[in-house]
């Protein structure tokens, strides 16, 4: 484990946190941060005051899109404990986005302790009501200064930490949302399971439209063929038929979603049928109408479940279990956040606790 240098200011004053949050608005004093380059590999481990970034205009993450990120939270359990939610999984997740694109890979228990002593430092900024969290956004760039497509050699690695408001402040809420086929987010065996900023940026224009037309988000369909269901872009889909629950099978295109290991590790744990396999949209506009299909739900770390209660595709509009969220994915949002909260115990081994360093001698 590499040393961590410190340095912080201290802080004067309380923190004091408005009454509504929202999402990534505000954050903490402190980052974690260090860099990268071919002879030295990860060095500069360093836990300093959030500032600006001091890039030269010919960074080449900002003009060949060399960079990635994460998202993942930490919580304060109703024993006062901080925990940090399937740290590894994501870190994993960041290397595997990392190999595709080029960027160095990252120690992922290294990454868990420092993230620790982040989290452990700022640790007052984590807000207590329910549902809310400190969001934990790390990201890594490429900083070489030249022009011409290439690999960087020297990259930059930055966690910063957001505490974040409830998703549902007024309850499990179900969101409408458009199958789009004028567009697509990512194609297989490009970057779609990466989390890079390139993903995100092809996905505005139609998630736009889909907003001008008062839906949420967009359901976005496989980019080959445009036959079969992938992701919201931000979210993992899951079907509930009433013969079976279904996710799209990892082809490439789509995120490997922790919250989605997550959903289908507790519904094996449940007994319930669930397959992974390739899904059409024909398949579910049919199940619509024979009515075989019971719900639709997203997941992923933002909003844990969210419920779909309209899609719409072209001029057919389908209304999911008269529009409330179902049994179902009222368990699993209500059991998720029982287990990010201490309510419930972690028998999925899911959370990782943020103890007291030992203090430096
Ligand atoms: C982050 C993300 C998800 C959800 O992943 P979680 O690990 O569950 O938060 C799903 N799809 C896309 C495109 C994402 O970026």
């Amino acid at each position: 484990m590499a040393n961590i240098s410190y340095r912080i200011k201290p802080r004067t004053g309380k923190i004091e946190l408005p009454e509504k949050l929202g999402f990534g608005q505000i954050f903490t004093d402190n980052v974690f941060e260090m860099d990268y380059s071919p002879e030295k590999g990860w060095h500069n481990h360093t836990i300093k005051p959030l500032s600006n970034l001091d890039v030269h205009p010919a960074s080449m993450f900002i003009h060949y899109g060399q960079a990635l990120f994460e998202g993942m939270k930490a919580f304060r359990t109703v024993d006062d404990e901080v925990v940090l939610f399937r740290p590894h999984k994501h870190f994993e997740r960041l290397n595997n986005s990392a190999r595709r694109l080029v960027m160095p890979t990252v120690d992922v228990d290294e990454m868990v302790e420092a993230l620790k002593e982040l989290v452990y430092l700022e640790r007052d900024w984590i807000p207590t009501k329910t549902g809310e969290a400190l969001y934990i956004r790390p990201f890594m760039i490429g900083t070489d200064s030249a022009l011409g497509v290439r690999p960087s050699n020297t990259h930059k690695l930055i966690i910063m930490l957001s505490p974040v408001g409830a998703y549902y402040p007024e309850g499990f809420k179900p969101v409408k949302i458009l199958i789009q086929d004028d567009y697509v987010r990512a194609v297989r065996k490009g970057t779609g399971e990466c989390k890079t900023p390139g993903n995100y940026a092809a996905s505005l224009l139609g998630a736009e439209i889909a907003r001008k037309q008062g839906f949420t988000q967009v359901l976005w369909l496989d980019a080959v063929e445009l036959k079969y269901i992938e992701e919201v872009g931000t979210m993992n889909i899951f079907i509930e038929f009433k013969d079976e629950i279904v996710t799209p099978e990892l082809t490439g295109g789509i995120l490997h979603g922790v919250t989605r290991a997550s959903v289908i590790e507790m519904l094996k744990d449940m007994g319930k049928p669930i397959n992974v396999r390739r899904i059409q949209l024909t398949e579910l506009l049919e199940a619509y109408e024979t009515g075989r299909l019971t719900s639709v739900f997203g997941s992923g770390t933002a909003a844990i479940i969210s419920s779909v209660g309209e899609l719409r595709y072209k001029d057919k509009t389908l209304i999911l279990n008269q529009g409330e969220p179902s049994q179902l994915e009222i368990d699993l949002f209500n059991e998720i956040q029982a287990i990010q909260t201490g309510r419930t115990p972690d028998r999925f081994n899911w959370l990782v606790k943020v103890e007291v360093p030992v203090p430096a001698v």
